[in-house]
């Protein structure tokens, strides 16, 4: 999958992604990262890309002609892709998303549908925001991390494209990961453990020192269940309706003895 990120700052995404486990699946050519610095498409020579904002206010906007002529390149970019060396990919589909906190929040969902596209251009914006024709002449979807504002997309830019990278087959070791994980299951993640097996008088839970899977699987079903419960009762309700049908007994039992139904 390709990412092509359309900014101001390239330098505050790269930083972040080319670490870890996302920089090691660019490296790899799971993934492939572009950057495109606004300013090479400014239409003036003193490569501005911002202006007042007409009826009065504070601040100023990225123009739209910069975003459209960026935006244009890398279509043609794209299309120009015929299996690109490095990913052997064939751009099928492309979706344009721009940064925004008055997009729909991210969720899980949402970006295991974004991993299902070759090509994902994200547009981060930086001061007042952007001018809204450039949004109604390319954008596709506004998304936001969530109900704060950030001084500009770049952070919420590297947050989806991590969200959604970790999502490209060969990008996590074990695909098994992210679909055991909170959210991905419909629960919050079960308490895990490391070594040593006691620190500051807090012991390990017995059980999974005991070495029999099933009783450790039940275990963390349990955990998995009751604390969504208590601090997500909104996604314990989902997964109950979704599941209910498909509980085995011994679930049924935890759920009744713990008036969880
Ligand atoms: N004036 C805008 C408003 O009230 O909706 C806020 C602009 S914000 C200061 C500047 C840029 O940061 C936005 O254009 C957007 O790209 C990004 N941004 C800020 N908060 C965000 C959030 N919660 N989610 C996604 N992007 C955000």
């Amino acid at each position: 999958m390709r990412f092509h990120i359309i900014t101001l700052f390239p330098d505050m995404i790269r930083a972040v992604l080319s670490e870890s486990i996302i920089g090691r699946g660019e490296k790899k050519g799971y993934i492939n990262i572009e950057y495109y610095q606004l300013r090479d498409y400014s239409d003036n020579k003193h490569r501005t890309v911002d202006d007042t904002v007409y009826g009065g206010g504070m601040g100023m906007l990225l123009t739209a002609m910069p975003i459209y002529s960026c935006h244009k390149a890398i279509c043609k970019k794209i299309d120009n892709i015929v299996g690109d060396g490095v990913l052997d990919v064939p751009p099928t589909k492309s979706r344009t998303v721009y940064m925004s906190p008055k997009g729909s929040v991210l969720t899980q969902k949402k970006s295991e549908e974004l991993s299902k596209y070759t090509d994902l251009i994200i547009l981060c914006g930086h001061y007042e925001g952007i001018d809204e024709r450039i949004i109604d002449e390319v954008v596709d979807e506004e998304i936001s991390i969530g109900d704060y504002i950030l001084t500009g997309g770049e952070l919420p830019c590297a947050i989806l494209v991590d969200c959604v990278a970790r999502l490209i087959d060969g990008v996590l070791s074990d695909p098994e990961c992210h679909e055991k994980e909170s959210i991905s299951s419909g629960l919050l993640e079960y308490p895990q453990y490391t070594k040593p097996f006691e620190f500051m008088g807090r012991e390990v839970p017995e059980v999974l020192i005991s070495g029999h899977h099933a009783n450790i699987e039940r275990w963390r079903k349990e955990q998995s269940i009751i604390l969504t419960f208590k601090r997500r009762p909104d996604l314990f309700k989902i997964w109950l309706e979704k599941n209910l049908d498909s509980l085995d007994k011994n679930d049924m039992k935890f759920l009744k003895e713990n008036n969880l139904l």
